[in-house]
């Protein structure tokens, strides 16, 4: 049983869609998960903010109206009826729940409808194929519990028992992003979270393999945004791409990896537009790694440093300073200690102000802003000489601000003003691959 998720621009036209269909088939796919037409998502995020500040929503209607028509005209013959009133269906959704909009549950409601019209025109498609299809709401199935995690018993549970209904020649297609909330709200997994919930259904099905098709050849061993000659890398461990994921790599939601690791189940990362491309694998660890694999950036990062003597053979400081980054509710990327400072790194810095007078009250602060950490994945045996001054040397014209080596044995983390990233993946890119 495999799962195969496709992104907004693999079903963003009546073309890339039936490239997506040909693939399940050749795929024999149990489940497609399918994000929103490209575009979709972010006319709806458009429409929540323009509905809270009480404004027009009508050109983001009409976005959606000529996309999602032009779509079914080329691609839906016999039930273009039928595809159409789905369309007008959620058209009127949004305007009616934009007028009266309401802060507790109208963004989940909105959001929601990308992946819920795109899977049912998908639907309809395979049907008119003569393909037994079957549609999946995956609100009925996906909920949070009352920490805001998935209850992944639930999911399973539900799916499994959905599924053994139905005859094995049935293909299932289903939403990816969205879920409910412990209180039956609708809501979302964050954006581009779809991975993810091909992630989550495939370890609850037992797939044997789940396939994320994007637009492009896998993940690569740098950013080709600003490196060029960035090759895709064959294949990744779990913990290497959720680093990579986390530390920039766009093509990959950073949680993506963990329930696929959990299961066992091997997560291939495929190219519509280049179906026979290799693409990247990856699974549990074998003997295919490399030292040095893949580098990624991630900006916006701020550097947080506390000075203090009270640190000086204290202990408890530490439990002190996490305290008020947990309270709140700010994660910390990266950390280095002295014996008399700290110096850590946040992405979000939108309760930074609190943070910072909470902290005065242990040491002296210092803020810089603007900086982004690389991320180095490999394997970095600490038994083994030369990994560190390689990679420095690589790096010599850089001015490195943070290191953190030695925590996993997958991953080096280094801090970097964002004035240097380019610089600094281009180095890397020549110095190590
Ligand atoms: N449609 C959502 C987004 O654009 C989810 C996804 O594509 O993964 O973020
Ligand atoms: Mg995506």
């Amino acid at each position: 049983m495999k799962v195969l998720k496709f992104g907004g621009t693999s079903v963003g036209s009546s073309t890339n869609i039936k490239s997506v269909s040909s693939i399940i088939l050749r795929e024999r796919a149990k489940i497609t998960v399918l994000s929103a037409m490209s575009g979709t998502t972010d006319a709806l995020v458009r429409i929540v903010n323009e509905s809270q500040a009480n404004r027009t929503i009508t050109n983001e209607i009409k976005f959606i109206k000529d996309k999602y028509y032009k779509c079914i005209k080329s691609l839906i013959i016999d039930n273009q009826e039928k595809a159409e009133k789905a369309v007008d269906d959620v058209i009127n959704l949004l305007k009616k729940t934009s007028e009266n909009y309401d802060n507790k549950s109208s963004e989940g409601i909105i959001l929601s409808q990308g992946e819920l019209l795109t899977t049912a025109i998908f639907t309809l498609y395979l049907k008119e194929c003569g393909k037994k299809a079957e549609l999946i709401n995956i609100l009925d199935m996906m909920r949070l519990n009352k920490n805001g995690i998935v209850d992944e018993e639930y999911l399973k549970n539900s799916i499994t028992k959905h599924i053994e209904k139905f005859s094995d020649d049935t293909i299932f297609v289903t939403q990816g992003f969205i879920c409910k909330n412990a209180d039956g709200i609708i809501t979302n997994l964050g954006r581009g979270g779809s991975d993810y919930s091909a992630a989550l259904i495939g370890a609850g099905i037992s797939a044997s393999q789940v396939q994320i098709w994007t637009d492009i050849d896998g993940m690569h061993n740098n950013d080709p945004r600003y490196v060029e000659g960035t090759k895709p890398i064959s294949h990744l461990s779990f913990d290497q791409a959720a680093e990579l994921a986390y530390f920039g790599a766009k093509i990959l939601h950073p949680a993506t990896a963990l329930p696929c690791k959990h299961a066992g189940i091997p997560v291939y990362l495929k190219n519509t537009m280049e179906p026979d491309a290799v693409g990247t694998v990856i699974s549990v660890e074998d003997n295919f790694l490399n030292t040095y694999q893949a580098v990624a950036a991630k900006d916006n990062i701020t550097l947080i440093r506390i000075n203090s003597t009270r640190m000086l053979m204290a202990y408890g400081f530490l439990r002190k300073v996490f305290e008020i980054f947990e309270e709140y509710k700010t994660p910390i990327d990266m950390i280095t200690t002295s014996e008399v400072a700290v110096s850590l790194t946040i992405d979000n810095d939108k309760n930074l102000k609190a943070i910072v007078k909470k902290l005065e009250e242990l040491g002296t602060i210092e803020i810089e802003k603007t900086n982004s950490i690389v991320c180095v994945v490999g394997v970095f045996d600490h038994e083994h000489c030369g990994i560190i001054s390689n990679l420095m040397a690589g790096l010599k014209d850089v001015p490195v601000k943070m290191i953190s080596y030695g925590a996993s044995d997958r991953s080096i983390a280094i801090l970097i003003s964002s004035d240097n990233k380019i610089q600094s993946l281009k180095a890397l890119n020549n110095h190590l691959f």
